[in-house]
């Protein structure tokens, strides 16, 4: 038989893998992925990656390459998988050979976007996603003076941290009113915002980017206010676009990412689709949604493991969760949700430690926790219990574990 074949060979696709072994899985097990590197966590590309000094080493692979090789899983690095026939169950890779499946995991992820703005193309003007971004961009931020992040969501935010720490200048451009702004409450936001500010980057909100100019190398961007700001490295940061083209070239259904059921299953039975590629329906907050998070790729690639080694793990209801570090602020969030129209502070934001509890329509939605991980894991607890919590008993609860069911 030809086993399960992976498409993409990142956070969702090597954690399938494992854990299809891990589950006894006896089939072959192939992981294609287009980038020429040992599959390799993401998270610190924008962190500790850029910061540490380059000499030390920092191993950011899931496993040595041993690893692979001791549990029968074949690495097909630096591959494309160019077309997916579903009728004849095989894949066609840029070397012009085939390959044949019987489950198929599509974990393609995201790509940047990069809108089409004058100056683009300069020298100085990267996206973060891969390794190979991250290596070209710490290249550049010794030896440089100031950095401009288009864009105030998490890339944006802890690359202008890392920028600072290393001695640059930096700025972070958002259209929005506030930075995260999809992502958070208005209170973190402002919050954020004042410390990156009292760490001397510029924050410039309601303000869009009209284009950059330089000579061979980006000198200064141009904002839509008008105004010029000198920077010579620009990082486009404004969000990503799932990998969807071979999905949708097969004929399966794509809207902001392969829509796959609770299972994480196309309508094709063979194939499936997780982590950032996946649109899938969330159990947690009832919406069909699209995470991209560590979390997710992880929590899918089980459940999808799961299933392909006969077992029946019920339909998909983890409870969301992230975080992002940037310079001395810690911030996770746990839960999901677009909206609140009832925020709970404990804890002070004065001290720059505190948790805010986010409720819509009298349900508990989402915590955020800034520098208070205690209340993480305490929120995490809380919300996988399903326990309905009005916002006085988070409000008057002495210890958030008090709520919990014994
Ligand atoms: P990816 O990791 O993107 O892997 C997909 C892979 O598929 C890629 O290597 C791609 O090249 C390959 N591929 C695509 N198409 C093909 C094809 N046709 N053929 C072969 N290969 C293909 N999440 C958090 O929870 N916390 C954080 O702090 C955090 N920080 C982040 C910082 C950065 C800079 C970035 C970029 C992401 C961060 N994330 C963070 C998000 C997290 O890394 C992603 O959610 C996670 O990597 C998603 O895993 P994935 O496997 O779905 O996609």
């Amino acid at each position: 038989s030809s086993g399960v074949v992976i498409v993409g060979a990142g956070q969702a696709g090597i954690t399938a893998a494992f854990t299809l072994r891990d589950r006894g899985y006896g089939g072959l097990i192939t992981v294609l992925g287009a980038e020429d590197e040992l599959p390799y966590e993401r998270p610190p590309l924008s962190k500790n990656y850029l910061y540490a000094d380059p000499s030390a080493s920092l191993d950011l692979a899931f496993r040595p390459e041993q690893y692979y090789i001791d549990r029968g899983i074949t690495l097909r690095l630096g591959c494309t998988v160019t077309a997916i026939d579903r009728a004849g169950r095989q894949l066609s890779l840029d070397d012009g050979s085939a390959m044949p499946y019987t489950d198929l995991i599509l974990a393609t992820g995201t790509s940047p976007i990069v809108p089409p703005i004058p100056g683009a193309d300069l020298g100085g003007v990267h996206v973060l996603r891969s390794l190979a971004d991250a290596r070209a961009l710490r290249q550049e931020l010794r030896g440089a003076r100031h950095l401009t992040s288009i864009g105030g969501g998490f890339i944006g935010l802890e690359l202008a941290s890392a920028a600072s720490r290393l001695g640059l200048e930096s700025c972070v451009l958002d259209i929005a009113d506030r930075v995260l702004q999809r992502a958070v409450s208005t209170t973190t936001s402002d919050y954020l915002t004042a410390t990156h500010r009292q760490r001397g980057t510029r924050v410039q909100l309601s303000t869009g980017l009209a284009e950059m100019v330089g000579d061979d190398r980006v000198r200064a961007v141009v904002t839509t206010n008008g105004e010029s700001i000198r920077t010579d490295l620009v990082v486009i940061a404004v969000g990503v676009r799932p990998n969807t083209r071979l999905a949708q070239e097969a004929g399966l259904e794509v809207a902001n990412g392969i829509v796959v059921d609770e299972h994480l299953r196309t309508p094709d039975p063979a194939i499936f689709a997780i982590g950032d590629c996946a649109n899938f329906p969330d159990g947690f907050s009832g919406l069909r949604i699209r995470l991209e998070s560590v979390q997710a790729a992880t929590d899918h690639a089980r459940l999808v493991a799961a299933q392909i080694t006969g077992d029946d793990p019920g339909r998909y209801r983890s409870v969301p969760w992230f975080w992002s570090h940037q310079s001395t602020t810690k911030l996770q969030i746990a839960g999901y949700t677009s909206c609140s129209d009832k925020d709970i502070i404990r804890g002070d934001l004065e001290s720059g430690r505190f948790s805010i509890f986010r409720y819509d329509q009298g349900q508990l939605r989402a915590v955020e926790s800034i520098n208070r991980p205690a209340d993480h894991v305490n929120a995490r607890r809380l919300l996988a219990a399903e326990v309905s919590l009005t916002p006085d008993d988070i409000a008057s609860a002495a210890d958030l574990r008090s709520l919990l069911p014994v």
